[in-house]
């Protein structure tokens, strides 16, 4: 794994071989509180006529993995971790079912929610429906009974909170902002 450094000083994993093609051009962190353009958290840069390339459609696309009508995903949904083995073609649905949740999730995964003070509900969509996993008082039992509905149901293509990218500690904004999510954690401590 090599770090490349981008021209607004940030930092993203890329392969080591692909650096010298990489370093030819001049990449973006989109931040999503900075840019003007696009607020996407993706890496990119500019084409000869303006138009926008991100970085991992373009490493797809060099390596032969490019598939049309799909779009690219991140195994562990860090947007800042190019390497090859990081990278995979998903359908759309598949992309949305892996990416991390929103700020606003207090447990840390899609799909378990406090519902009552002390009742965590877990549900879980499948082919357009919600089914509903049941409550639970403790979050790590509701957790678990969420993430083996995702692995039966999702497969590869679900969200992992625990992996996180080479530079995660250090250099990466992306996943130091997850890092940093710590509300299940606080909300734990709360007696109602
Ligand atoms: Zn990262």
């Amino acid at each position: 794994m090599a770090v490349l450094e981008l021209t607004d000083n940030h930092f993203v994993c890329v392969d080591e071989e692909l650096m010298s093609w990489l370093s030819l051009f001049e990449w973006t962190y989109e931040d999503y509180a900075n840019c003007l353009v696009r607020k996407s958290g993706y890496v990119c840069r500019r084409s000869w006529d303006k138009s926008r390339l991100c970085m991992d459609a373009e490493i797809m696309k060099h390596a032969g993995l490019w598939e049309p009508n799909k779009v690219v995903n991140h195994k562990n949904s860090c947007r800042m971790d190019h390497r090859v083995e990081n990278l995979r073609m998903a359908t759309l649905s598949q992309h949305r079912r892996a990416r991390r949740p929103t700020a606003q999730n207090i447990s840390g995964l899609s799909g378990v929610t406090l519902h009552r003070p002390g009742w965590w509900r877990v549900s879980i969509c499948v082919g357009g429906s919600s089914v509903y996993l049941g409550s639970y008082q403790d979050i790590e039992e509701a957790k678990a009974v969420r993430v083996a509905a995702e692995i039966e149901h999702f497969g590869d293509f679900r969200y992992d909170p625990t992996d996180l990218c080479p530079l995660w500690e250090t250099q990466c904004p992306y996943c130091q902002d997850r890092a940093k999510m710590t509300w299940p954690t606080i909300w734990g401590t709360l007696t109602y």
